[in-house]
């Protein structure tokens, strides 16, 4: 799996899981001065996820790494971001994906009662170009 050094968040808390992933999907972005970006292509995305907390659930876990996975893979993996309903009206550039996956994660941690948090999506798009997005809040 991937070796790699993130760059860190400072919080509060006791914990803080990471989790790496990826999926595969093409995009586009729909503008004329996107130039080439214009046109379908594919990427490899390489997804780290930073959750952190200070309570665990019954199984001693934030949260359990293959959901984490699970939640935006299966989503995400091997389709045409454009034509997905995350992304309507939306341009699918890194930022936007970054955004949305956070979007996604932390809608899904709220249901959890040890109330865990995202506070970083690394998201890197080629080797040599990546975006974080942290919230402007750790809520
Ligand atoms: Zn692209």
């Amino acid at each position: 799996m991937i070796q790699q050094v993130y760059p860190t968040v400072n919080h509060p808390y006791t914990f803080e899981l990471n989790k790496d992933f990826n999926f595969s999907a093409a995009h586009f972005i729909p503008s004329e001065d996107a130039g080439k970006c214009m046109r379908t292509h594919g990427h490899t995305y390489f997804v780290n996820l930073t959750i952190v907390g200070d309570a665990l659930d019954h199984n001693g876990f934030l949260i359990n790494f293959s959901e984490l996975k699970r939640l935006v893979h299966d989503q995400f993996d091997h389709y045409l971001l454009n034509e997905l309903p995350q992304f309507k009206d939306k341009s699918p550039s890194t930022e936007i994906v970054a955004q949305t996956i956070f979007e996604i994660v932390q809608a899904h941690l709220n249901k959890y009662d040890n109330k865990p948090k995202c506070v970083q999506v690394y998201l890197r798009e080629t080797p040599s170009s990546y975006v974080v997005y942290r919230p402007k809040e750790i809520k």
